[in-house]
């Protein structure tokens, strides 16, 4: 009998329970948010239509690559996870870190990023078609499949190894990334404001999205994975006219230069000098002693960040004396919203059709927990950010709420009008039944 109820209830319950989630996680580098708005992208907008959209994402500074890659996989600011720019150096063990350096755990190992975590808990393993750190022994484990770090390998070929390994492994692939360079790359070298070139690159990468999604749903993965598409961050116009040169202010002698731009990290020799001079470089640069760093930033407490630091205003570069370097440019403050990405997602953990305005990168940590059931590592981010895109979670929707409110009101209102009027209905007919009884009462004494 008991093992009869048992294959009952087994048996109603929906297939979603009965398997394992699984989680596919796309970063397209430097796709600002609003793109999405200014170009056509009908397999984005698809993927979109029975998913959902967060239209800007607020991301972390510096709003570079590695540390905002490194941000959405473990929840955490840059000086909590301790890649804090693209070119950083360690004074204590006197190592440098770059893109093309970036192997030794040693800069990784501050966090936990989300597939060891995967890995850690449960017989489930990840999968990585790269992305920043995903190639590096962090806590003495990579993903269990992954491919190093090659930026010639084609987007078709990541995706093809993505669903082979989706497909085949046991234990199953639950948490895979893939990664592409693209539009970055266009954005630097043409700029954001060249809609030509930008809408061709745009135009490809709206391509590869439809290229992925045809491949899920041939390999049948694309009703049952849940896919999140996002990025690290937007892009700035810069103009040659908008240059602000340190050798003008400085003697390069002074101090070392240890990245470069629009937040240069400055390793001073005499700290106080260095930093007068660079304070009155500029108006459109700001020149921060490490202590004064604003909160707002979160950028402050790890050795990794310089005792100086400089932060150009928007589409502005800091150079020592060269031309300018790129026509686009990131890594200003995480407020511009030209510094913003977006975030699209689709699969039976969210719903369809919704639309959020905000949320930050950090919060994007503990939603891809919750879909695996993963027990998260501490973090900055809030999961109750990311609810109304959940399925699974009760939320409510503020204007939603106000409407629900004024009905309710309305309707309490309408009755207890209506219970006044009652009320003062009842006594005027009292009286008068009184005075009918009493006629009846006095009928049968006056018969
Ligand atoms: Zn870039």
């Amino acid at each position: 009998m008991y093992f009869l109820l048992v294959s009952l209830f087994i048996g109603i319950l929906p297939s979603a329970y009965a398997s394992v989630p699984r989680l596919l996680l796309v970063s397209f580098d430097g796709f600002r948010a609003d793109y999405l708005k200014e170009y056509k992208l009908p397999h984005l907008q698809d993927f979109i239509k029975d998913g959902v959209l967060v239209e800007y994402v607020t991301n972390a500074f510096i709003t570079k690559t590695f540390p905002n890659h490194y941000s959405i996989v473990t929840g955490l600011y840059e000086e909590s996870h301790g890649i804090v720019a693209n070119e950083m150096y360690d004074a204590a063990t006197k190592k440098s870190f770059s893109q093309f350096n970036d192997t030794d755990p040693f800069w990784w190992n501050e966090a936990v990023p989300i597939w060891v975590t995967n890995q850690w808990q449960g017989n489930k393993i990840s999968a990585s078609a790269m992305w920043p750190g995903t190639d590096v022994k962090i806590h003495n484990s990579t993903p269990h499949f992954f491919m190093k770090y090659n930026s010639s390998v084609s987007f078709n070929e990541r995706a093809e190894n993505i669903i082979a390994w989706l497909n085949n492994s046991k234990p199953p692939v639950t948490f895979a990334t893939l990664y592409w360079e693209e539009p970055d790359a266009s954005g630097h070298k043409y700029g954001p404001e060249d809609t030509t070139n930008m809408s061709k690159v745009l135009q490809e990468v709206d391509n590869l999205v439809g290229l992925l999604v045809k491949k899920l749903k041939s390999s049948k993965l694309w009703e049952e994975i849940n896919v999140i598409i996002t990025s690290d961050h937007g892009m700035a116009q810069c103009a040659q006219d908008r240059l602000i040169k340190l050798d003008s202010c400085i003697e390069r002698d002074r101090y070392m230069l240890i990245d470069k731009t629009p937040v240069a990290a400055i390793l001073p020799h005499d700290e106080m000098y260095v930093y007068t001079m660079m304070k009155n470089c500029s108006p459109h640069m700001k020149a921060y002693l490490k202590e004064e760093i604003p909160d707002r930033y979160h950028y402050n407490h790890n050795q990794r960040i310089q005792p100086i630091i400089l932060v150009a205003d928007e589409g502005w570069t800091i150079v020592q004396n060269e031309t300018l370097p790129r026509l686009g440019d990131h890594g200003y403050d995480d407020t511009l919203s030209s510094m913003h990405p977006f975030l699209a997602a689709h699969g039976p953990a969210f719903r369809k059709g919704y639309k959020q305005k905000t949320m930050c990168t950090v919060d994007i940590y503990p939603m891809m927990c919750h879909i695996l059931g993963l027990t998260p590592q501490p973090n900055n981010g809030t999961l109750s950010h990311a609810k109304c895109l959940l399925a699974d979670q009760w939320c409510i929707d503020v204007p939603e709420a106000i409407g629900i409110v004024i009905g309710v009101f309305m309707v309490l209102t309408t009755l207890t009008c209506l219970i006044i009027i009652m009320k003062n209905r009842t006594p005027s007919l009292r009286p008068f039944s009184r005075l009918q009884l009493q006629d009846d009462d006095d009928d049968p004494l006056i018969g």
